[in-house]
């Protein structure tokens, strides 16, 4: 028979995972009860709407048998099956996407972190522990089986052959044992396969059976000393009642971190679990859970957020991302419910009333714990801000601020307060009485925005300020407008309506600034005497509206929109810059004018803005050395 070949990347992992000195390798046997257990999912949905199935949900089952003779482990399933072309595209190759990132981790580190089942390469970690494989598979609908077998890296054959039922059994021969002893023999014992199941599998909701040793008493043997032998009885190894359906008081942290950390494919445990179970109007129980981590896809296309979606046992959705926003797509978890109605399709569920109102209370659910978190567990909170702040950002800018009520509180910016994060309910509660604004100051790093001009007045007056760095932290504070009533107030923005800041002395020296103004055109909105700037002779400031950091954002995100802030030339009418600078105006005009120019420049350089002319500038600068 012709000898098909894995595909090369395929291959080259194949032979890292035959080679492997990965210590979990006990974890083949989840990943193949899983794929069982999916595979019994896929046709038991089928079952819904298609009665050809002719299967109700007891009828299901997964069985693992143990030929010793044969050195042989069998894990069997009444499942979907497969047809040819879906063992030559699902187990001839590994999926592309996962095996480049599986396999860096696998030469990287040692393979200490159980990152076999994350990547989706679950069938082949059973060559870790078996030199050859059958699997004998038929798919529904379809009168013929098919056997696929191989040896590992050298390829594999696939051919027609005979199966009474629709499933798929998965025949591993179990290697010898190598260096170490019963590295491997252990698989051959019905009690290493019985722990195994309950470790990783206990929760899987069809029963996991297999024929274990019971001992008996003989037939005729004297009951005053009975003779006792071994007879061999099919036993159920998991509990199957999900964790979700438990009471709360009943499961420990470490069973809800366990089911987390086995069921997503998590190496890390979560950071929170929220166990929620409702009568009422609709009646669900939900098992939410918030990464420790930021999964592997996270953020990228690749990454499908939501919810596995059950209804009396059967899964109906892996992905269902009607059930929490946005905001919330780093969630995992699993939900259940009787009620929801089966009979629609899956497209029709998006607008299921039930659902709606499942949605919004695990909306809030998450909300709530969100808010636990950062009262009582701050450190937490600022790793998970680390996480996923980024995300609930974001979904802040959604429609125009549309979000607000529900992520305000949520919120981290950095202030100047102890120079660490603040939350803006906790920026409130330390406003002055007399102040009247959160203010908060935009700029490219927590040090630039220490150093600019324009956040003297603030700190003289000891007032708090948000460091924006985030671009988007501006666009937030703009759609939302204010906090609790508090409005934002950006350092930049002219008037910080301050007791004590300077008079405004534009009219006293309206010559000088006519003649800057003239100077720079277009370029500069007006050009006025400061009322704030201290020590430094210049600055820009935008008035209302849009400001420098909201240009910048909308010139990178869209361009086409070209939306520019004013450019107000703010001038420290005490600096001897400007004293200079009037007196060369009487004097020698020329000159003045490029003191205009530098004025300007330096302007546009504090507020990050490019220069338009950069070696115009320097120039410029060089010629006052003559
Ligand atoms: P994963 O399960 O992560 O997709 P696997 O390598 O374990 O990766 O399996 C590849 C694919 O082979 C599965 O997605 C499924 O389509 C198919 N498959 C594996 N085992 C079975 C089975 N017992 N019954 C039906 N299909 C299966």
């Amino acid at each position: 028979m012709e000898k098909r070949e894995f595909k090369a990347e395929s291959r080259r992992l194949l032979e890292l995972m035959i080679h492997s000195i990965y210590t979990h390798k006990e974890i083949f046997l989840r990943e193949l009860i899983s794929n069982a257990s999916d595979a019994i999912d896929k046709l038991c949905w089928l079952g819904l709407t298609d009665e050809g199935v002719g299967m109700a949900r007891e009828d299901f089952e997964i069985r693992l048998t143990l030929d010793k003779e044969k050195r042989t482990l069998t894990v069997s399933d009444n499942g979907i099956g497969m047809d040819e072309s879906e063992l030559e595209n699902n187990l001839g190759v590994i999926a592309e996407s996962g095996s480049a990132l599986f396999r860096r981790e696998l030469e990287g580190k040692e393979t200490e972190a159980d990152v076999i089942g994350q990547f989706g390469v679950g069938f082949y970690s059973a060559f870790m522990v078996s030199d050859h494989i059958t699997v004998v598979t038929r798919k529904y609908g379809s009168d013929r089986g098919w056997r696929w077998e191989s040896d590992g890296s050298d390829g594999y054959t696939v051919e027609p052959c005979e199966k009474d039922a629709v499933g798929t059994d998965v025949i591993l021969h179990i290697r010898p044992d190598g260096e170490e002893a019963d590295e491997f023999s252990r698989y051959m014992r019905e009690y290493t396969i019985y722990k195994l199941v309950k470790k990783y599998s206990d929760y899987i909701r069809f029963p996991i059976r297999m024929l274990m040793p019971q001992p008996k008493i003989k037939e005729g043997s004297d009951p005053k000393s009975p003779e006792f032998e071994e007879v061999f009885e099919w036993e159920t190894f998991n509990s199957m009642v999900p964790l979700w359906q438990r009471r709360k008081s009943e499961v420990t942290r470490e069973e809800y971190d366990a089911f987390y950390q086995e069921h997503f494919d998590d190496p890390e445990p979560p950071q929170s679990v929220i166990a929620v179970s409702a009568e009422g109007l609709v009646s669900y129980k939900a098992l939410l859970y918030i990464p420790g981590k930021v999964p592997v896809r996270y953020g990228t296309d690749d990454y499908k957020p939501g919810l596995q979606l059950y209804s009396a046992g059967v899964l109906i959705m892996d992905r269902c991302q009607d059930l929490l926003g946005d905001e919330f797509n780093f969630v995992r978890g699993v939900v259940e419910s009787p009620d929801l109605n089966l009979n629609v399709s899956r497209e029709l569920l998006q607008h299921d009333r039930q659902l709606k109102v499942i949605s919004s209370s695990l909306q809030k659910k998450v909300k709530a714990e969100l808010e636990t978190m950062l009262r009582e567990r701050r450190e937490d909170y600022e790793k998970f801000w680390k996480n996923f702040g980024r995300q609930l950002k974001i979904s802040a800018l959604d429609n125009y601020g549309a979000k607000k009520e529900q992520l305000q509180d949520l919120l981290l910016f950095w202030s100047s307060a102890d120079n660490a994060l603040t939350a803006l309910g906790e920026y409130v509660e330390r406003m002055k009485p007399e102040q009247k604004y959160i203010y908060y100051a935009p700029g490219d790093s927590v040090a630039a925005i220490e150093r600019l001009p324009q956040i003297e007045t603030l700190r003289e007056h000891e007032l708090e300020i948000l460091y924006f760095t985030d671009r988007t932290d501006e666009i937030v504070s703009d759609m939302f407008r204010d906090y609790k009533g508090k409005q934002f107030r950006s350092a930049m923005a002219g008037d910080l309506e301050l007791d004590g800041e300077k008079k405004d002395e534009t009219e006293a020296y309206r010559d000088a600034f006519g003649f800057i103004k003239a100077r720079l055109g277009d370029r500069v909105t007006e050009v006025k005497a400061s009322t704030r700037l201290k020590t430094h002779p210049v600055c820009l400031s935008s008035g209302k509206g849009i400001t420098f950091d909201m240009e910048k954002y909308f010139t990178a995100v869209q361009p086409e929109l070209g939306m520019k802030a004013k450019r107000i030339l703010e001038i420290n009418v005490d600096h001897p810059a400007f004293r200079a600078f009037d007196v060369a105006r009487v004097v020698d005009p020329d000159k003045a004018a490029k003191y205009a120019e530098i004025f300007y420049n330096q302007a546009l350089l504090i507020a990050g803005l490019p220069l338009e002319d950069p070696s115009g500038y320097t120039d410029l600068v060089c010629s006052l050395w003559n």
